[in-house]
């Protein structure tokens, strides 16, 4: 039974910044920043915050364009956090539409605590950096969740654009390993006896994961590239230089994919001689789950006002909230904000981004977001089942 009284309130007050928050989300899309560079992004929509009466600490987690943005209603109470994206990729401008999640991560925030008076506790906006891996250090929800700015939430929002509304979309771990053989250059057709086949070794570490790959879950999705196989072919290499995408639907299937990884690389290097070097690109992002009590309110909603919406989907995405999801209960939700067809990091999708369909979707966000974490806030039954839940699946 959703808390009837305040969806009027949060929708109404939603309404009347409807043409703010478009404002700002039209010129963070028309002035697109790549991850770690969002300083325009970051400076309006902290301002924003600041206007709303949220304290703004810029700068968090040692990253000049993540923010932390509170308002403590004094009253105890639980504390709910809206997580914002903000970064574009490179060339194609804000081709994943992260322009209307931001704002809606900000919108919802503002109108919840508003409330705050008469419901008590904290709503916090996390500004995270960097979503795409794009950049390097890429995933910054990964930094804040070890630096423990999930550590006192209890329950987290987040909204991510898409062609149709999916409530609990589940998405994978998944992580980047560099690897380096290191061997002995000399010339192919003279002293070749002595030489050591860095490439071999390359070639034999990609071999090693193809002939294990009988023995992978369906879920386990191996790809690798050379990125350095020698200079000349008159030599033999002494530097080889690989790259590992590795997926799996759960973080513990992941270190066991990670494990037949470190063992290809070790036989290979015995077996050529070579020595070799191993390093995440990317530390391991955990699988994305979003939390079906929660879920379930937001479904309630768009019933209540006619909108369409998938229950449930997964994809073989990875995506740095899959992180938070182990801290606290999260609905991770996707909410249409462009045409069925559109697909993500495409030209498509960044027209949608910044058309009226776009911006409906984030106003579509702002409202789901904000109903549900209110209702949460008054609803001391979801709350627990929400609890109860997290404690049974990502424990
Ligand atoms: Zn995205």
């Amino acid at each position: 039974m959703l808390a009837e009284k305040y969806i009027e309130t949060l929708t109404k007050e939603l309404e009347s910044r409807r043409d703010a928050l478009t404002a700002m989300s039209r010129t963070i899309w028309e002035n697109p920043e790549i991850g770690h560079q969002e300083y325009t992004a970051s400076k309006l929509l902290t301002e924003m915050l600041e206007d709303n009466g949220f304290t703004v600490e810029k700068g968090v987690c040692e990253m000049e364009t993540a923010f932390s943005a509170v308002k403590k209603s004094g009253k105890p109470g639980p504390v709910i956090a809206f997580v914002a994206e903000y970064d574009a990729l490179p060339q194609i401008g804000h081709a994943c539409g992260h322009n209307l999640f931001c704002c809606s991560a900000v919108g919802a925030g503002i109108v919840l605590s508003q409330l705050q008076e008469e419901l008590g506790g904290e709503v916090r906006v996390l500004g995270t950096p960097a979503e795409e891996g794009t950049v390097p250090n890429y995933g910054a929800k990964v930094v804040f969740v070890e630096k423990g700015y999930f550590d006192d939430v209890d329950a987290v929002f987040t909204a991510h654009g898409e062609g149709e509304t999916v409530i609990e979309r589940s998405l994978v771990a998944a992580t980047m390993i560099k690897i380096k053989f290191k061997g002995v250059a000399i010339h192919a057709g003279g002293d070749q006896v002595h030489g050591k086949n860095a490439l071999t070794a390359g070639m034999l570490c990609i071999n090693n994961m193809n002939a294990i790959r009988q023995q992978n879950r369906p879920c386990d999705v191996v790809n690798s590239i050379v990125t350095d196989g020698g200079l000349a072919a008159n030599t033999i290499p002494d530097n080889c230089e690989l790259q590992f995408s590795v997926r799996s639907d759960t973080s513990e299937h992941l270190k066991r994919v990670l494990t037949n990884l470190e063992h290809s690389v070790q036989a290979a290097a015995l077996v050529t001689g070579c020595e070799y070097e191993m390093e995440a690109v990317k530390n391991p992002m955990r699988d994305t789950k979003s939390n079906h009590q929660l879920g379930m309110v937001l479904a309630e909603y768009l019933d209540s006002i006619g909108a369409p919406y998938v229950q449930a989907d997964s994809r073989n995405f990875a995506w740095d909230v899959g992180d938070i999801t182990y801290v606290c209960p999260t609905l991770g939700s996707y909410f249409k904000m462009g045409p069925e067809e559109i697909i993500c990091h495409t030209p498509g999708f960044r027209e949608a981004a910044g058309s009226q369909l776009g911006f409906d979707g984030m106003m579509l966000a702002a409202k789901g977001m904000s109903v549900v974490a209110c209702e949460y806030l008054v609803n001391p039954e979801l709350r627990e089942q929400a609890w109860k839940e997290f404690e049974a699946t990502r424990k």
